[in-house]
């Protein structure tokens, strides 16, 4: 018997009516672990007004107060941590090890948010004129909505609900129903902690749930993870609706190897960035451009890397590599590696209809190496989003660079190199909102935001930290004066 999922709405779980549900199926096993409800409009309606009469007691709660919440789920997360990694194995697919990283990166941005009282503070000065003072203090929005991608259904709804609802907002989180189990886990922890009903909900679903939150008239602000077309859609709509919203996109990111990099660890550093969450990671390095002499002995290296990594069940020991999400993905990824070919690039790994012994219902895709992508070519600009990394070859670090800086992406790029001086050159010029130097996965840590750029993100205010303290307030200015002739009179 499947599990059927439920949502979590005013402090409660609610069966959904949603007569059709969907499966949610491990990608390595093939088998069906739970149904997840699309919930109808009139559902999210009834989340959305829940959240709306929590706020006005809500956002009364002194910060302090409203922090506290957020130090026992940090505690919740730890104890609960095996349970989680695991789950987000089996729906996701990444490696056991992978799972807990990406807790480990959630987990942080909820302690950050513990520092609410600090983070969300004003700014006055007394004698603006004489005898006037002003306040700049934040005030929460209201009832504010996520929406979330499979890739990392752990860490991705963290980015967001601690901020939200530290800052004194009501939360809706819309996760992927591609991988609802982890955030079902999440909430039932949420329920642990006794926030008061409606602070935040769970809504399960698709484009309905999602379209009903961007048009509703109580939902403030929006923020979405995901592909570049759909941020790009749910940035203008939320915007049409006047609404605030941050939306991030999808990437295409660049390695650039220099010569005189240090081979071993580059190669590990790279490999592990490429292949890692099975090349399902909006910062994964999916293309590398080697300068000069850095050509051969890469290629050669990361040839070898790529054909050694242990693919397999992510709860298995020893394995690297996961599956791909679904079969439609595998599909997908096939395909670009076949037009790769027909550009002119040269398939060096070939990680097509490959299988795992004893999961032969899991959606593989090995790992692939690609030499020679056409810089002009769909491929160097397609996000393909698996394990599959194109090479590319050129003279100097300003070819390196003019080559990422003409692709829509920005969400990173990395320098691998032992010159102070490429590297500073580098971080400079490039256009990416998150540049790693030596570094194959540039993720910002909670406290910085997750800076993309260009078709990796639309709006202004990022993810975490201070950037999201900035996006669930507004500002509010008092200019104040107090005759003296008032403190005489009484
Ligand atoms: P997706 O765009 O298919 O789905 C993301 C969310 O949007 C899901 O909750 C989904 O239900 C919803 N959705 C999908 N289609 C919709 C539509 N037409 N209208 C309204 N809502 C819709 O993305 P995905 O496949 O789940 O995730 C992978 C993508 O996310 C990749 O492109 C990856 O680069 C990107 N991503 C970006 C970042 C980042 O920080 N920039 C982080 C993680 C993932």
């Amino acid at each position: 018997m499947t599990r059927p999922l439920s949502n979590y709405i005013d402090g409660a779980w609610q069966a959904s009516k949603n007569a059709d549900p969907l499966d949610v199926t491990n990608p390595a096993t093939g088998d069906v672990l739970a149904t997840v409800p699309m919930t109808p409009a009139d559902e999210v309606d009834t989340a959305v007004q829940a959240a709306a009469e929590a706020f006005p007691a809500w956002r009364r709660v002194p910060a302090p107060d409203r922090v506290q919440y957020l130090f026992h789920l940090k505690q919740l997360l730890e104890d609960h941590l095996d349970e989680l990694a695991r789950t987000i194995t089996e729906e996701c697919g990444k490696t056991y090890n992978e799972s807990v990283g990406e807790l480990r990166r959630g987990i942080e941005n909820v302690e950050t948010a513990c520092g609410i009282p600090s983070l969300m503070q004003g700014a006055n000065n007394e004698d603006i004129a004489r005898g006037i003072d002003e306040h700049m203090i934040r005030q929460p929005l209201g009832v504010v909505a996520a929406i979330t991608p499979f890739n990392f259904p752990g860490m991705i709804p963290l980015w967001f609900l601690p901020y939200a609802i530290a800052t004194g907002n009501c939360f809706i989180l819309k996760p992927s129903e591609k991988v609802p189990m982890t955030t079902v886990r999440l909430f039932e922890l949420l329920d642990e902690t006794d926030l008061p009903g409606g602070v935040v909900q769970l809504v399960n679903g698709g484009k309905e749930a999602v379209d009903t939150l961007l048009d509703h008239d109580a939902v403030r602000a929006v923020s979405f993870v995901g592909s570049t077309p759909v941020a790009r859609y749910v940035y203008r709509r939320a915007a049409e609706n006047g609404k605030r919203a941050q939306c991030q996109g999808g990437a295409k990111n660049t390695v650039v190897i220099m010569p005189d990099a240090e081979l071993e660890m580059t190669t590990r550093i790279v490999a592990d960035s490429a292949f890692g969450c099975a090349g399902q990671r909006c910062l994964a390095n999916a293309l590398a451009i080697t300068v000069g002499d850095a050509r051969e002995p890469f290629t050669e290296s990361i040839a070898d890397a790529a054909a050694q990594r242990h693919v397999g069940y992510g709860l298995d020991d020893d394995v690297e590599m996961g599956p791909v999400i679904t079969g439609d993905s595998r599909q997908r990824i096939e395909g670009l590696i076949g037009q790769a070919e027909q550009e002119g690039a040269r398939v060096l790994v070939d990680g097509r209809g490959q299988q795992v012994d004893g999961f032969e219902s899991g959606h593989w895709m090995f790992p692939t190496l690609l030499d020679g992508v056409p810089p002009a070519g769909d491929t160097a600009q397609t996000e393909i989003f698996g394990p599959v990394f194109g090479l590319m070859h050129v003279d100097t670090v300003d070819e390196a660079i003019a080559l990422i800086n003409k692709k829509s992406y920005g969400n990173m790029a990395c320098l691998f190199t032992s010159s102070g001086a490429a590297a500073r050159q580098f971080r400079h010029a490039v256009d990416a909102g998150n540049v790693g130097i030596n570094i194959g996965v540039a993720a910002p840590m909670a406290f910085f935001p997750f800076s993309g750029w260009k078709d990796s993100f639309f709006g202004d205010l990022h993810a975490q930290g201070r950037h999201g303290v900035e996006f669930y307030t507004q500002t509010k200015v008092v200019v104040e004066r107090w005759p003296d002739t008032w403190s005489r009179t009484f």
